[in-house]
């Protein structure tokens, strides 16, 4: 039998980076873990690395990695610590790894993710931000290098698993009319419009149906993910904006859907667990066992559908403008969807004004072409400051 795959896995520590080694414990014979790395929870990255004994674990600066190289000799493993942008570049381009799992959450991903892509790696993409930020650049490398790109959030793995045969061959998304892009609607599809200025982190952060990081869970809530998702889909699937619907499916049953020219609409369903779309992309174009119980549609017994609202949810209307315009707007909707998001978890913002400071930053910077990984970070970083005069100027 031939060795196991070598599997990094970026932000081991988070949600997806949990559900991936959970994935991976139940396949010992086909998947070794072969490096992890954490941010800030690193007492968790020490227990990830007890019980998954990777070849290298990967922290944010020296002082932390002392400290876990220590522990990690003390439990008698010969694990060895990286540091920082670096190491996670480092172990996303060992030529003895198979595939990347990039989970890190936001633009601290993209540079790490984009090392993957360069040295050929099959990559699984959950770093959405990546994606949106450098969308061109990105589909560039990967065409450059071969590498196979694998979608994992749910609904880009679903539409994935929707699409014509030869589509993962390269030969395009033929016979492909729209994708119909679900969208559960999260915590506040239904409270009163002026209730939302006095909404929680913690509320916003219940989403009815997916457990998950703090960040996409905001992005959630104001449906800024479907937003990112909705660029992320332009470019995993070479659609334009306008052949991407967004439908609010609050069940989170049915993860999306394809609809093709001859009026056959294909659609994936399973319940509500990221292990699903790892475990696809993971053993594509094999099937394995993901540790999700079987879907019950009876115990289900509706499916419901309908429109967003685009007053209720402005940071759709901004992130499909943004994938309009294109060029520095993605990049910039991110950076300053990032500075807002952590404002409004850290209590210095009121959750309608996530959607306030983006349209801000959007209205204050023209769009720009970005040719090179430098014009995205240029991009990036004028968002990022804009975004915080914007708090400065409101006293936060
Ligand atoms: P979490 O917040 O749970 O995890 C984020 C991970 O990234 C953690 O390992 C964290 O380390 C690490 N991290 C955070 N900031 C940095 C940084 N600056 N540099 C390096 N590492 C960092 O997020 P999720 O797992 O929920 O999401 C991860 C990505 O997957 C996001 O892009 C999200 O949009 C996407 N995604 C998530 C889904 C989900 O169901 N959770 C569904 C679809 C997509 P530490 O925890 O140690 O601080
Ligand atoms: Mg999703």
């Amino acid at each position: 039998m031939s060795r196991p795959q070598q599997i990094t896995v970026l932000g081991a520590t988070g949600s997806i980076g949990l559900s991936t080694l959970d994935v991976i414990a139940r396949h010992p014979e086909r998947y070794q873990v072969f490096a992890l790395s954490g941010f800030t929870r690193l007492s968790e990255l020490l227990a990830l690395c007890v019980r998954h004994t990777p070849r290298f674990a990967v922290v944010p600066e020296a002082a932390a990695a002392r400290t876990l190289q220590d522990d990690l000799r003390a439990a008698g493993l010969s694990t060895r610590v990286l540091v920082g942008e670096q190491g996670l570049c480092q172990v996303a381009a060992d030529p003895e790894v198979d595939a990347v799992m990039a989970a890190i959450v936001g633009a601290a991903g993209l540079r790490p993710t984009l090392a993957a892509v360069e040295a050929g790696k099959k990559i699984l993409l959950a770093n959405k931000e990546a994606l949106v930020m450098s969308g061109a650049l990105f589909m560039q490398a990967v065409r450059k290098s071969g590498s196979v790109l694998l979608p994992i959030d749910s609904e880009h793995n679903a539409i994935f698993q929707c699409m014509p045969n030869d589509f993962a061959r390269g030969l395009g998304a033929v016979g492909v009319r729209r994708i119909l892009l679900t969208a559960s609607g999260g915590p506040f599809r239904q409270t009163p419009i002026a209730e939302l200025a006095h909404v929680t982190p913690d509320q916003a952060c219940a989403h009815p149906n997916w457990s998950m990081g703090r960040k996409i869970s905001v992005d959630s809530a104001s449906m800024m993910n479907k937003g990112l998702e909705l660029i992320e889909a332009c470019w995993l699937f070479d659609a334009k904006p306008s052949q991407v619907e967004v439908v609010i499916h609050p069940q989170s049953v049915i993860h999306s859907l394809v609809d093709y020219i001859d009026g056959s609409v294909l659609a994936q369903l399973g319940n509500p667990d990221m292990r699903t779309p790892i475990a696809n992309a993971l053993a594509w174009p094999e099937r394995i066992d993901s540790g999700v119980a079987p879907l019950d549609l009876f115990a289900i017994a509706r499916l419901d559908f309908q429109a967003p609202d685009e007053e209720r949810f402005p940071c759709l209307r901004l992130a499909r403008q943004a994938a309009e315009a294109g060029n520095s707007a993605p990049a910039m909707l991110n950076a300053a969807n990032e500075v807002a998001v952590a404002a409004f978890l850290d209590g210095r913002v009121r959750y309608p004004e996530i959607a306030s400071i983006i349209e801000e930053v959007l209205n204050l910077e023209p769009v720009v072409a970005v040719n090179d990984l430098e014009a995205v970070f240029t991009a990036d970083a004028k968002a990022r400051v804009l975004a915080e005069q914007w708090l400065s100027r409101h006293g936060q």
